[in-house]
């Protein structure tokens, strides 16, 4: 697996190396193995229980949830959110960062934030994915495995928020929770993602 080299500066920004960057305790600018293996760790049980859901119905429905997950990951998630995202500037055909590692880069990169529709379409995705399993669990009666699933579910979206969305390049993503203060200086090292952002506002 490549990922980019955490000693040079990413695409966007203006300055000249990272060493003793400000921005870098606050802002995950660069991604190594180990954050990837991070968001697969707490993904994974979602996968695994939810899958088990669709499957005690029948193999049809599993697949649709596959096909579902990776429509949106794959794909849809990347055109109307990652497109936005710094690290989408980067050269290469593919994502080299801790979530959406490997997807394809199909769109342009489009710098400032997300449009409405963008964001009804990124939440109507989120719906489907991790809404599907539900009305499998219940149809089955599977009680204990829909406690689990949303146990998992809880789980992840309290690990994302709290270690991923607070320090993600991303401004444009809803859910992200990088403070203002946080933001300006991230932009004062990369000017053109502030003057995209003041073109749309
Ligand atoms: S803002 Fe620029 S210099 Fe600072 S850590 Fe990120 S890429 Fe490196
Ligand atoms: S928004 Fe997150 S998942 Fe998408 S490219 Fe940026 S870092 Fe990767």
């Amino acid at each position: 697996m490549k990922f980019l080299d955490s000693s040079v500066p990413i695409a966007t920004c203006d300055a000249t190396g990272c060493e003793g960057c400000k921005v870098s305790n606050s802002v995950q600018c660069h991604f190594g193995p180990g954050d990837l293996y991070h968001f697969y760790l707490i993904f994974f049980p979602i996968l695994l229980v939810g899958g088990a859901g669709a499957l005690a119905i029948g193999v049809v429905p599993l697949l649709i949830w596959i096909g579902i997950i990776i429509s949106f990951f794959g794909f849809i998630e990347i055109r109307v959110m990652c497109s936005h995202c710094p690290h989408y500037a980067e050269e290469g055909s593919t994502l080299q960062c801790w979530a959406n590692y490997g997807a394809p880069k199909l769109w342009k990169y489009r710098p400032g934030p997300m449009s409405t529709g963008e964001n009804v379409v990124f939440f109507a995705g989120l719906a489907a994915v991790f809404g599907y399993p539900l009305g499998f669990f219940i149809t089955a009666g599977s009680w204990f495995l829909l406690a689990a699933y949303l146990l998992v579910t809880a789980a992840f979206a309290v690990t994302l928020k709290r270690f991923l969305c607070s320090q993600c390049m991303n401004f444009a993503c809803p859910l992200n929770g990088v403070p203002e203060p946080v933001r300006q200086l991230f932009w004062a090292r990369n000017p053109s993602i502030r003057e995209a952002w003041e073109t749309e506002e």
